[in-house]
């Protein structure tokens, strides 16, 4: 009996795993997805969360998702049915904490034997016109004017003097994430191309921000969470979608074990795109496969030299609880690593999320902690590698140190996978400094 509802479990995802990167009808999308998410614990309570932009245009994808996703999940339950946790801000942006209150709202009535399910589809999106017998992304039809689609993605790349002289967080958010490598390339991008490939890189940074999330700060009880990453094409008639990124997790009250993993790249130059029988089709280009940014230049032993002499006399910063509380994090982070690490692609997806639910976490408990970790990476840019180093040579204030921490947070998620993987590996190494605090 368990293997059989496994082997369903395995062929629902691959199924779903299949999506990636080959735009399919929104109804196709969601009945994949659902058939997904009910394989995946049968007997569970479900939960379901929605992240969209606010624009209009996603009240397709909205109604879809409760009624070919959230209602059927939900409709046998004890309880009876409930509604979708839903994000809707300006691009779709995943909210850090989101994750955790929609959990906490829908594990109400589980029984306690019994794992919950949360199912999360985080959904950038793209306008296609259709013109005479062409196609051009980016732009939808508003009231009979050729609009924007999506209006903030747009921005981002125009980044018009407004955004310079009025704060608006949601374009200081996403600058930050995407990061200046990405944003010039895509700004430099004239391929009919443009408009999709930042939505797709948007979607897949979204799905690592929700995973730092979960695996900084995991499910308050035995839990499977399927997040989906999709882009959402909106056209005339039916909405498109496009599985940008997919993983499968189970939290089994203790561990947090990384089932299932596949996406598209988040390096805009590295996604193929092309058009068959007028739907999007994406590869990536393994060729484009290497460090993006500057390479880790330093050995592996410069590294370990480098984080002793950063967390050389931080020690006495942190109090004895805190150092219990590093090193069950740091263990936590240290096992997924290793099990991230028995399939190449597995160790890709979730390499960056590991390192900012690391730093994220040590953040938290010994912030002067996480400061040094974050030092480590911060050579790609040497103006703040040396304000990092500076304030760790003084001896943070904890505030200052979090603060710091705030501000520089989206720089990890610059990083290149590799990198990423590099200094992961430094930081949960048996003879890792970080281990002494
Ligand atoms: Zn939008």
């Amino acid at each position: 009996m368990e293997d059989t509802t496994h082997v369903s479990a395995g062929q629902a995802f691959l199924d779903l795993e299949r999506l990636l990167g080959v735009e399919v009808s929104l109804d196709v999308f969601h009945g994949t997805l659902r058939r997904a998410a009910q394989a995946m614990h049968p007997r569970g309570e479900v939960g379901t969360m929605l992240v969209t932009c606010s624009d209009e245009f996603l009240g397709e994808v909205r109604t879809a998702f409760a009624r070919d996703v959230a209602r059927p999940l939900t409709a046998l339950q004890m309880i009876g049915s409930r509604g979708t946790f839903a994000v809707a801000n300006l691009g779709g942006r995943f909210e850090p904490g989101a994750l955790a209150l929609a959990d906490e709202h829908f594990s109400g009535g589980s029984r306690p034997d019994s794992a919950r399910r949360l199912v999360v589809e985080l959904v950038a999106h793209v306008g296609r016109l259709r013109q005479d017998h062409s196609s051009t992304h980016g732009l939808v039809d508003r009231f009979g004017k050729a609009s924007p689609c999506c209006g903030a993605l747009t921005l981002l790349l125009e980044a018009p003097e407004a955004t310079a002289a009025v704060r608006h967080p949601w374009f200081d958010q996403l600058s930050a994430f995407f990061g200046p490598a990405r944003l010039s390339q895509l700004r430099a991008d004239p391929s009919p191309w443009r408009l999709v490939r930042a939505a797709i890189v948007h979607a897949v940074l979204q799905g690592e921000s929700a995973m730092a999330d979960l695996l900084r700060d995991p499910p308050d009880g035995p839990a499977h969470i399927l997040l989906a990453c999709v882009v959402a094409i909106n056209q005339p008639g039916t909405d498109g979608a496009l599985l940008a990124s997919v993983q499968r997790m189970h939290f089994d009250g203790t561990h947090m074990h990384l089932e299932h993993a596949a996406a598209l790249r988040s390096s805009p130059e590295a996604l193929d795109i092309s058009s068959q029988a007028g739907r999007l089709l994406v590869s990536f280009a393994e060729q484009h496969d290497q460090p993006r940014v500057v390479p880790v230049a330093r050995t592996r032993a410069e590294v370990h030299e480098d984080l002793h002499a950063l967390t050389a006399g931080l020690e006495r910063l942190a109090q004895p609880h805190e150092r219990a509380k590093v090193h069950e994090h740091l263990t936590r982070i240290q096992r997924q690593v290793a099990h991230a690490k028995k399939k190449p692609s597995t160790w890709r997806i979730y390499s960056r999320p590991l390192l900012r639910g690391l730093v994220q976490g040590l953040s938290i408990v010994a912030p002067e902690l996480g400061l040094a970790a974050f030092a480590l990476q911060a050579g790609t840019d040497a103006v703040k590698a040396q304000h990092v180093r500076k304030l760790l040579r003084e001896g943070p204030k904890r505030d200052q140190a979090r603060q710091v921490l705030h501000q520089l947070e989206a720089e990890l998620q610059q990083l290149s996978h590799r990198e990423a993987q590099e200094v992961l590996d430094v930081l949960v190494a048996e003879n890792s400094p970080l281990w002494k605090h």
